[in-house]
């Protein structure tokens, strides 16, 4: 049965965050199980394809992602009220560089590996390593970066020779359709299926017979996606969520540190794993920096167009709701709202929202917030805000701003995150041969880098054996393997002396092992006759 004619029962409804106006329904996957069966019929052939065929591939597919820009932000307009620059720099561009600096990391880092067999312990041996495929890879991601949560992933797995079912979130499922039917331009049939749905399609898709998980999305979810793992003994790499902290110094070169805190506060209107959702700044500076925060938030253009707009609305009700709740949290537990603070318009509009002496029980400064508001904590000096930094459930980033940079490198070798930044915030995100990876609750996969490949490989060693004669340590057991044992150990050891009589050793263990099997006792007694004399009389 081809794709197009397989049954769909329900379909995935959503408005588009700017307006409100429905956008085309989108059929739910009722086949999830004959998807990933095609999956994995279609697997060995494209691993078959060999390395280079697949890299020239997965280039041609990153081309056209970025040829076909407009398309793709028209769409993360649509579905997600992204503005064209963030759809564009945030998404779309990096297909291409990702795929490039993938080909040139994984081509050394996937050739076999000999395996190094000592001549004495393991005469006439020989092996390699191999990194082989897992099989079938089930991709789950979140809405927030439809198209840059696929890249890392989906171009990792298909290079390594996987085929990979991808299953987009809910709430962006059109752009996944896209990216769907971009790859299929270049791939062969079944090697990438999407299938759309909610968390029972992602539920399903991790009951099926995939081989790998890659999960991206809330440490909630996350959590439940790796019992599930678990349970299946399959491995799964988890990629969650973030409460990343900026911390800065009184000595930071001030506008700079402004404009800088504010970007990655505010980029995606706040709705990145890596956004900066809590300021500790010191108190020296504080109501400086406060001020200037405040009135350069205030500058943003937010005019119900996400063309004409610095920040977009939010991408769905769900998430304006979580954001609403956080402020009203802070305001309620004390906090003075600076700027921004209210819905405005139709669609999934919140004005920028600076909230100033935040304490560390707001939700604003524990919870992801994932919206555009950035809460300030006032604090002493550098060590409390290393502290508080820590004092986190989640760990993904966090960067330290100041003029004095190896004062700002060593605060930053103490955070508890998978990367620190100084004078600057999230950007080694778009860096394919950065590991993007965090700890804690942010989860305990690594996303880019060669470190990622071994997500998408199993090794898989070759073991050659070209003797004709058995191995001196095969049965019987007997005084004279002990005395090989001890004569390998010294040797071992740095005894060379001890290396002297090991290949006559060995010659008897041979011919002990065969004396044990032989078929014809006649010979069989004869022969160790002859040996143990033989032998015997040597020592
Ligand atoms: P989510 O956890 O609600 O959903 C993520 C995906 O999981 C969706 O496709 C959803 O349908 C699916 N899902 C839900 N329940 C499931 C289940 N029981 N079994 C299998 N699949 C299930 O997250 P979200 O709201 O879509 O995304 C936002 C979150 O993603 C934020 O927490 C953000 O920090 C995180 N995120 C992390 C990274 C990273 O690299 N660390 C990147 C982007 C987003």
């Amino acid at each position: 049965m081809s794709t197009s004619e397989r049954p769909v029962v329900g379909s995935l409804e959503n408005e588009c965050p700017v307006d409100g106006r429905a956008l085309s329904p989108v059929p739910i996957t009722r086949d999830l199980v004959e998807r990933v069966h095609d999956a994995r019929i279609a697997q060995p052939a494209w691993e078959a394809l060999g390395f280079e065929e697949r890299a020239r591939r997965l280039e041609r597919a990153a081309r056209s992602i970025v040829e076909r820009r407009a398309e793709a932000v028209q769409l993360l307009h649509d579905e997600l009220g992204k503005t064209p620059p963030d759809a564009l720099m945030g998404e779309v561009m990096g297909a291409l560089q990702f795929v490039r600096d993938y080909v040139v990391m994984a081509r050394p880092y996937l050739r076999p590996r000999r395996l190094p067999l000592s001549p004495l312990a393991f005469p006439g041996k020989t092996g390699q390593t191999e990194l082989v495929p897992r099989g079938v890879v089930g991709i789950i991601t979140p809405w927030n970066f439809p198209l840059a949560t696929f890249f890392r992933p989906v171009f990792g797995a298909l290079l390594c020779g996987n085929a990979v079912v991808l299953k987009p979130s809910e709430l962006s499922p059109r752009v996944g359709a896209w990216f769907g039917r971009v790859l299929a331009e270049v791939l062969p049939p079944h090697v990438l299926e999407v299938v759309q749905g909610g968390p029972d399609v992602g539920a399903a898709l991790l009951r099926s017979r995939i081989d790998a998980v890659t999960f991206t999305g809330s440490t909630t979810t996350g959590r439940e996606v790796a019992r599930v793992c678990a349970e299946r003994l399959i491995p799964v790499s988890l990629e969650l969520g973030g409460k990343d902290a900026a911390i800065v110094l009184s000595d930071c070169d001030f506008d700079r540190t402004v404009a800088g805190v504010m970007y990655w506060a505010l980029t995606n209107t706040g709705q990145s794993c890596g956004a900066i959702e809590r300021v500790f700044v010191e108190d020296p500076i504080a109501d400086r920096f406060v001020d200037a925060l405040a009135l350069a938030v205030s500058r943003l253009r937010v005019t119900g167009d996400p063309r004409t707009s610095d920040v977009g609305p939010l991408a769905n009700a769900r998430q304006l709701a979580i954001v609403e709740a956080h402020v009203n949290d802070a305001l309620a537990k004390g906090a003075v709202l600076r700027c921004g603070g209210r819905r405005l318009g139709v669609g999934q509009w919140f004005e920028p929202t600076v909230l100033d002496r935040c304490t560390a029980d707001m939700l604003v400064m524990r919870e992801p917030t994932f919206g555009p508001v950035i809460p300030v904590r006032r604090v002493a000096n550098a060590e409390g805000a290393v502290h508080a930094t820590n004092d986190c459930a989640h760990g993904l980033t966090a960067s330290v701003w100041s003029r004095d940079v190896a004062r700002a490198e060593a605060y930053a070798r103490r955070l508890q995150v998978g990367t620190a930044y100084v004078n600057n915030h999230s950007f080694t995100g778009a860096v394919p041969a950065a590991p993007w990876t965090g700890v804690k609750d942010s989860g305990t996969g690594v996303a880019s880098g060669v470190f990622a490949l071994n997500h998408y490989t199993r090794p898989r060693t070759i073991a050659i054996d070209r003797r004709d004669t058995p191995d001196a340590w095969w049965f019987p057991m007997d005084a004279r393997l002990e005395e090989l044992g001890n004569r390998l150990a010294e040797t071992l050891l740095g005894n060379p002396l001890a290396a002297v009589k090991v290949p006559v050793l060995i010659w008897q263990r041979e011919r002990s092992v065969m004396d044990l099997v032989r078929s014809d006792p006649q010979r069989r007694s004869i022969l160790r006759r002859v040996v143990s004399r033989l032998t015997s009389r040597r020592e």
